[in-house]
């Protein structure tokens, strides 16, 4: 919602301000359709590679006062518009299914939207429980599904 590059641009810098997470590698943005909850605009995405010494639930923790400070409010529509989205899509090979946190995460293997900027920073990257690689995901995906476009930045 609202000035979408400007909060993913910002919620970057913040998630990385204090190097407590170093921000590796930050694949090109790309606006793609909705998926899911088809009545709104479309989402801008992007995929960062981090180092870290946050445990997983840490890293949430603070992903979630990332997304508090661009104005993300609990609740609302699933899948529906926000502010801003910050989710642990591989923490390197772990694999963790808790109440509040999934790694990898759930949906990432169907979505163009986080394989096509995963594969722009680390193709190779393998999902721990399906045994194959970011790349491999991406082209299993039907061509048609999901639209996605390049969509420029200069931050
Ligand atoms: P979201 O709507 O994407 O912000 O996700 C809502 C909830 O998903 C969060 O409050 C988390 O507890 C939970 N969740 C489970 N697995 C993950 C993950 N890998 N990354 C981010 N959130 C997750």
């Amino acid at each position: 919602m609202g000035d979408r590059l400007r909060n993913c641009c910002l919620g970057i810098d913040a998630l990385c301000a204090d190097g407590v997470v170093a921000l590796l590698a930050r694949s090109p943005f790309y606006e793609s359709a909705p998926v899911d909850y088809l009545d709104q605009d479309w989402f801008i995405n992007a995929a960062l590679k981090i180092r870290t010494a946050l445990s997983p639930l840490d890293l949430l923790h603070r992903l979630q006062a990332v997304q508090a400070a661009a104005g993300r409010k609990p609740g609302g529509v699933r899948f529906g518009p926000r502010p801003l989205d910050l989710d642990i899509l591989l923490y390197a090979d772990l694999v963790m299914d808790t109440p509040v946190l999934t790694i990898p995460h759930p949906r990432m293997h169907k979505r163009r939207f986080v394989l096509q900027p995963m594969c722009d920073i680390e193709p190779l990257a393998m999902h721990p429980v399906l045994g194959r690689n970011v790349q491999s995901l991406l082209n299993q995906l039907s061509a048609e599904a999901q639209a996605l476009r390049p969509f420029p930045c200069d931050c």
